[in-house]
């Protein structure tokens, strides 16, 4: 028997995390001021620190980005259908159920892999109300045909921006378009806060109608304007995100590098397409998702099973599609036949690992794995 020699596993993310040491001065305020939560402090800083970190107007701070998402639905009190995308994580849609909203699916563009503005058109009916793509990856949507749609139609836009931290598109924040956008600080995400999100808005009016509702919907001892949910974060995670975001530039550049040495590996293997995104703008390397072609000698879930044996935890970020799961998959919208793009880029797709810890060699091992397939 041969003695396979024991490598680590590398997973397909791993979250940045500061020197512990330098985190204990943040709880020692925390400690001697006794302020948890409800706007303390670091949660103002955060707020402040992101917006001009983003280049946006106004930011509140959430829980989660789906209590986040939750509640951009409730604050622009949207009802009925809403378009979205099948291809992206469940939370997407699922933040449409708990508002009793009617996800309606269109279909993916098969470069950018975002809500076709094509078939948005198709999918509105007298009971739509808004358009909630995704910029999948980071990579933005065509946002000035999905709010040249949104305007001749009266829809609002809720960008689903959970992959989009740091990204700009034609010199401003991709966060900037849209009625609302929202994020996610997950502990997989480019930034985190261990759990997190934000709701991003352009007024203040809007700013203050978010507070309420993630607090209960009060506005003073006496008033509570709206059924509103606990979606506050608490001052532990906003002072880690104070902390997280000193990092920020570093963690993207690397990030960047990696990306780039992925690229260059994997051109001329024959049958892996990197996907790309053309244009001027800022990415932030969030995902490195390919897709494994017909002609590569590999099926895409053999190829992903190698890499497994050989403790590499790819992902098949989207498989299976949002459209079908249990909760969704009996809607007209989720046939088949309604889908192909999202269809065939969710059987072909891996995200392979990227994160900044990463290492150069690590890459060329998943690179070597692949090409002597
Ligand atoms: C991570 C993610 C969410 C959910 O964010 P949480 O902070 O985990 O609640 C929503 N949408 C997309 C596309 C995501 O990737």
């Amino acid at each position: 028997m041969t003695e396979h020699k024991k490598i680590p596993p590398i997973y397909v993310t791993q979250p940045v995390l500061p020197p512990l040491e330098e985190f204990i001065p943040y709880l020692e305020k925390i400690w001697q001021s006794k302020w948890l939560t409800n706007n303390g402090p670091f949660h103002f800083q955060l707020e402040q620190a992101l917006c001009d970190y983003l280049g946006v107007k106004h930011l509140a701070l959430f829980t989660s980005g789906t209590v986040a998402l939750i509640t951009a639905m409730q604050a622009l009190r949207i009802t009925g259908e809403v378009i979205t995308t099948p291809y992206s994580f469940v939370a997407t849609a699922h933040s449409l159920l708990w508002n009793g909203i009617k996800p309606v699916f269109a279909d993916i563009d098969p470069i950018t892999l975002n809500l076709d503005p094509d078939r948005i058109e198709a999918a509105i009916t007298p009971q739509t109300t808004a358009i909630m793509p995704v910029h999948c990856y980071g990579h933005p949507c065509d946002v000035d045909r999905i709010e040249k749609i949104a305007d001749n139609y009266g829809l609002k836009v809720i960008y689903d921006a959970a992959h989009a931290f740091g990204v700009q598109c034609r010199g401003g924040s991709v966060l900037n378009h849209g009625d609302l956008s929202v994020l996610s600080f997950h502990a997989t995400k480019v930034f985190n806060t261990f759990e997190g999100g934000a709701i991003v808005c352009h007024d203040a009016k809007t700013k203050q109608r978010i507070d309420h509702l993630k607090n209960f919907g009060i506005v003073d001892e006496v008033t509570v304007v709206a059924p509103g949910i606990n979606g506050k974060m608490s001052e532990i995670n906003a002072a880690f995100g104070l902390l997280q975001l000193k990092g920020i530039d570093d963690a993207l550049q690397k990030r960047n590098i990696l990306d780039t040495h992925y690229r260059e590996g994997l051109t001329g293997v024959k049958g892996i397409h990197c996907l790309s995104v053309s244009g001027e703008r800022v990415a932030n390397y969030a995902y490195f998702p390919i897709l494994v072609q017909p002609d590569f000698p590999l099926s895409r879930d053999a190829l992903y099973q190698k890499l497994h044996d050989n403790g590499i935890f790819a992902r098949r970020y989207f498989y299976p599609l949002i459209s079908d799961f249990p909760m969704y998959r009996g809607m007209s919208s989720a046939a088949p036949a309604n889908l192909p793009v999202a269809r065939r880029i969710a059987e072909q797709v891996i995200c392979l690992p990227i994160y900044p810890a990463l290492e150069i060699q690590q890459i060329d091992t998943i690179i070597g794995i692949i090409s002597a397939c």
